[in-house]
């Protein structure tokens, strides 16, 4: 009796696949990064965006008459196409709404000394369009939207930012898990609002959570088959345990500090330079230390790092 719902994923070629019926995925690169997979919710009263992705600049036609932005999380990466939407309402968990608010937000939101934190500003100006929005309003855990037979609920999964969540339609079924992106790279956890054992639990309350199609924001796209996506979520949250081993792997050959740890890599190699690399670094590895030391497997003597 009703229209389905019209739900697009787009990203940046143009080239559009029908994956199945009322759900389209466009884009050889599936949104790697810098670039993402843009998602459109018309609902029959409502039209909604999730995130907006550097591809949103390509899509400005499709993307007029938007009324409601809402940001499964806050990075440069998915806030790129806001200044396109001047009009449009702006939602952002509560953890994650001052990264959006003011460039300062943002900045405290990556946590990254002061240098190359002020770097950050020409980057994501530049790079990312980035424009904040003081008018961007809060979303809670768990909140809901209406917009016309269909439901949107945020389901509130951080570790990749504090405020990071997963927003499921209903009842299609459609669950947009951001970056919880599934990709070989695993999961980042190394921004100042990042938490590792969040992202733990958040892998886990993914497992749980009743959907028919999952919608990552980079590479992998849409997955329409569960068994498929158990296996990638569990490939993805094992690089989180290879992370450890490897860091273990180093301390064992010979006593280390945090520095000699961070200069070796363990999230990306060494030859990437990255404003965030070396805060990435270690924030990851500072998080991944605590757990060792806590567990005592790891012993901490005058800043040295060795085996307990
Ligand atoms: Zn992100």
């Amino acid at each position: 009796m009703n229209n389905p719902i019209n739900l697009e994923i787009k990203s940046h070629e143009h080239t559009v696949t029908n994956v199945r019926s009322g759900y389209r995925l466009s884009g050889a690169k599936n949104g790697k990064y810098p670039d993402g997979n843009q998602v459109v919710v018309q609902g029959s009263d409502t039209k909604v965006i999730f995130d907006t992705p550097l591809v949103a600049n390509n899509l400005k036609a499709e993307l007029e008459g938007t009324d409601m932005v809402i940001l499964g999380h806050v990075h440069e990466d998915h806030t790129a196409g806001i200044h396109l939407l001047p009009e449009s309402v702006v939602l952002a968990h509560e953890a994650d709404v001052d990264a959006i608010r003011s460039m300062a937000g943002l900045l405290n939101h990556y946590g990254m000394p002061p240098e190359p934190s002020e770097e950050m500003i020409p980057f994501v100006t530049e790079e990312f369009f980035f424009q904040p929005r003081p008018d961007a309003q809060s979303y809670r855990s768990e909140q809901s939207w209406d917009v016309g037979q269909s439901t949107i609920t945020a389901l509130h999964t951080p570790g990749h930012t504090g405020g990071h969540s997963a927003l499921l339609v209903e009842p299609e079924g459609v669950l947009f898990i951001g970056d919880i992106d599934l990709s070989s790279f695993g999961p980042y956890y190394g921004d100042g609002c990042s938490n590792l054992q969040d992202f733990r639990r958040s892998i886990d309350r993914l497992k749980q959570i009743e959907a028919k199609t999952w919608v990552t924001s980079h590479h992998k796209g849409v997955i329409t088959e569960r068994e498929t996506f158990l296996d990638l979520l569990q490939a993805f949250a094992d690089k989180i345990g290879q992370r450890e081993a490897a860091i273990l792997g180093v301390i064992g050959e010979k006593p280390r500090t945090l520095n000699d740890l961070v200069a070796h890599r363990f999230v990306y190699p060494t030859w990437y330079d990255g404003l965030w690399a070396e805060s990435c670094e270690t924030y990851t590895i500072t998080q991944h230390l605590e757990e060792m030391l806590a567990a005592g497997t790891v012993l901490k003597d005058e800043g040295l790092y060795h085996l307990g």
